[in-house]
């Protein structure tokens, strides 16, 4: 674990550090206030610091305040280190946020015992954010499959069609379905129907570009989204989508299942679209959907809008 030292005097900086070496840390050192909350402040910074009171540039409880202020995502736990110990400076110090104060100067087996009680904090809190970061996942991401549920992916197209109608840009939207994938449950079970379910986002999310995405939206129903394409680029990624899935078998359990895919493409557009919601967005991709299915399946079909005054 590394333990950042800051002291404007040099003697005192390397006793220290020499100290917490021989306990096993790695130590980071620095003589001013300045470096001490640019250490900090960056977030691969040691989660432990003793910093002096005085030091140039910035002082150590400004420097505790600062690192609150900035707010970093793992906890720093602080340990000012002051000549001073009247109460009043000690709750000075501690309200601008330092954790724990030593007063010089100090014995080292009680800085050893302060150093522990500040590691149990922060494996504590390293352990909460694991946690959330977990649950986090799990709020978005299809358990099957890997790519976001159906709530996440309905969000994100939402911000997007947000996006393009600020932005004057499109916004292509892919709704695919595995073709007669019942009967490949039907046939193998729902062990291999859940391999080729794996599969087939796999291939399809190996070509997205970075801001395109892939949600599952429910059963063997995908949506694709591909911000900023003409209608005729949404079609070619609707075609490279459905080559990739229908061009070799998929290697499952109980042996190689071909499958293809249909595919409805629809292009948002704010100067067309500007009054569409999502759920408009989405209900043409459908009908373009049901055209591919109906057409034969293992297609991509982009929707048309009926022509004026035909409706
Ligand atoms: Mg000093």
């Amino acid at each position: 674990m590394k333990i950042l030292v800051a002291d404007d005097d040099e003697l005192a900086r390397v006793g220290l550090s020499l100290t917490l070496k021989k306990w096993g840390y790695e130590v980071i050192t620095c003589g001013d206030g300045r470096q001490a909350l640019a250490h900090l402040n960056d977030p691969d910074g040691a989660q432990i610091a003793i910093l002096d009171w005085m030091m140039p540039e910035i002082d150590g409880p400004e420097v505790c305040q600062l690192v609150r202020e900035h707010n970093i995502e793992a906890y720093r736990y602080l340990i000012l280190l002051t000549s001073r110990d009247s109460k009043d400076d000690v709750i000075a110090g501690l309200s601008a946020g330092a954790d724990d104060y030593l007063v010089k100067p100090f014995n080292p087996m009680e800085l050893k015992v302060r150093i522990r009680a500040g590691r149990r904090i922060i494996d504590l809190q390293n352990e909460l954010i694991q946690a959330r970061n977990i649950l986090r996942t799990n709020a978005t991401t299809d358990s099957l499959t890997g790519v976001w549920n159906r709530l996440k992916t309905m969000e994100s197209l939402n911000v997007e069609l947000t996006r393009a109608r600020r932005e004057g840009t499109s916004v292509g939207v892919m709704m695919l379905d595995i073709d007669f994938f019942k009967q490949v449950n039907d046939t193998f079970g729902h062990l291999t129907g859940d391999a080729v379910l794996r599969e087939t986002a796999s291939r399809m999310r190996e070509l997205l570009r970075p801001y395109d995405f892939i949600g599952r939206f429910g059963g063997e129903e995908f949506i694709v989204v591909v911000p900023g394409v003409t209608a005729q680029e949404a079609m070619v990624q609707g075609e490279r989508l459905r080559m990739a899935v229908g061009a070799t078998t998929i290697d499952t359990a109980d042996g190689f299942v071909g499958v293809t895919i249909s595919v409805g493409v629809s292009l948002f557009e704010p100067s067309r679209d500007g009054g569409l919601a999502l759920e408009g967005v989405l209900e043409q991709a459908d009908q373009a959907l049901y055209a591919s299915k109906a057409n034969g399946r293992d297609r991509v079909t982009l929707y048309e809008p009926t022509p004026a005054g035909n409706a």
